[in-house]
């Protein structure tokens, strides 16, 4: 049996979901295997016709992925967990497996782009009817929720400006409304935020990002209830091929060793790198959660244990002054990823939300000022002197 027993946070990182063979080796095994074998052909049809749980091709389960998803659903503090192939399989599983024609999806409008793209441009291709709210406002969320519907979907920290949704408040008008809440938790990470806390039904994750957090490989995390996973989005995973390589497995399985490690440093130098920006000339606001100046301060301290590694500022002078800081940076890698132990740094405006119309981005308050900051493991004071150098440009 998998070690699936609830210790201490670091505890379950290292050992849950540990099964050793009959090796006996001391690191979780890597099974790289597409099938699996039988001893008899009855052994075979037990297998198929349900009189017999074992694992039978590694499109529908494989003992390395499991051990990832006992180990995930002890950090969460979830029932149960499934793996996907990247974040987006998580997501689209999510919400495909749950939604018929004439079903209603309520979102807050600040999503990661590619979420934003299946609410807006494939779900209503479905008959899904799909409503936008400005996350931050309750007021929106009430009007929009006074209608019954299936889904309500949001992010919290949002990409790129982080702005924050009440978690609490907006779940419990959901419910009334017969809605479940998912929640995309990539900003946040499971180390800072705990959405089953605050009313959220169903969690979220592209391991890409933080939970690997060393740039290495795709995957993605569905955390939720038992009925809801094993009844609704298992046999749609299996059937459409969501799942995570054994091998990607593996690494997001060793990955969680460390992962409160990682996250509470890589805050600290955001948290440092926060202080700094908001002090400099050339900085128009910072917006980290964890900052006095984020307009929705309280609800960060209410709802996040931690504020995570994600911040953002605006410069002035818009779309050159961006450039010229961008071109600047000597440590700081420009690139749209984020969730890495190297700080990437990018200008939305241009890259990961340059499909939005101008009228979209005004609603989302992604100016051409803006660069998102992915804040890494180095040093805070390089981190904040690649920055003072690439600012002074401005001058
Ligand atoms: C990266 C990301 C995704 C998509 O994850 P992939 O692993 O790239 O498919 C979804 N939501 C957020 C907030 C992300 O940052």
């Amino acid at each position: 049996m998998a070690d699936t027993k609830n210790n201490g946070l670091f505890t379950d990182l290292i050992r849950g979901g540990v099964e050793r063979s009959h090796f006996d080796e001391t690191a979780e095994a890597l099974y790289l295997t597409s099938g699996y074998v039988y001893e008899t052909a009855e052994e075979a049809e037990a297998a198929f016709d349900g009189n017999l749980d074992r694992y039978v091709y590694t499109r529908y389960g494989n003992p390395t992925v499991a051990a990832l998803q006992t180990r995930m659903a002890l950090l969460e503090g979830a029932e149960t967990c499934l793996a996907t192939g990247t974040g987006m399989a998580a997501i689209f599983a999510t919400m495909a497996c749950q939604l018929s024609a004439g079903d209603r999806v309520v979102a807050s409008r600040a999503l990661f782009g590619a979420c934003y793209a299946i609410l807006t441009k494939i779900l209503p291709k479905w008959g899904v009817e799909v409503d936008f709210v400005d996350g931050r406002n309750l007021d929106e969320w009430q009007a929009a929720l006074a209608t019954s519907c299936k889904i309500v979907f949001l992010e919290t920290p949002s990409n790129p400006t982080l702005q924050l949704v009440d978690l609490q408040a907006v779940s419990d008008l959901a419910h009334k409304a017969g809605a479940r809440v998912v929640i995309d938790n990539v900003f946040a990470s499971p180390i800072h935020q705990k959405p089953f806390d605050f009313g959220a039904d169903i969690v979220c994750y592209s391991a890409t990002k933080h939970i690997d957090g060393q740039g290495r490989v795709m995957g993605g995390l569905v955390l939720g209830d038992a009925s809801f996973i094993d009844d609704e989005l298992l046999p749609f995973y299996r059937q459409t091929g969501a799942g995570i390589s054994p091998f990607n497995a593996w690494v997001l399985l060793k990955a969680l060793e460390t992962l409160p490690l990682r996250i509470e440093a890589q805050a600290a130098r955001a948290a440092a790198i926060a202080d700094y920006l908001s002090s400099h000339d050339g900085v128009l606001a910072v917006s980290y959660p964890g900052h006095e100046s984020h307009p929705q301060y309280e609800i960060a301290k209410k709802q996040m244990t931690g504020f995570g590694a994600m911040l953002a500022f605006e410069v002035k002078g818009g779309k050159a002054s961006a450039f010229t800081v961008l071109n600047a940076l000597k440590l700081i890698d420009i690139s749209n990823n984020l969730g890495d132990t190297k700080s990437l740094a990018c200008h939305p405006a241009s890259t990961t939300h340059m499909n939005l119309s101008q009228d979209e981005r005004d609603l989302l308050e992604i100016t051409d000022g803006h660069i998102r900051l992915s804040v890494g493991l180095e040093e805070s004071d390089d981190l904040i002197a690649d920055l003072a150098q690439a600012l002074d440009m401005l001058s």
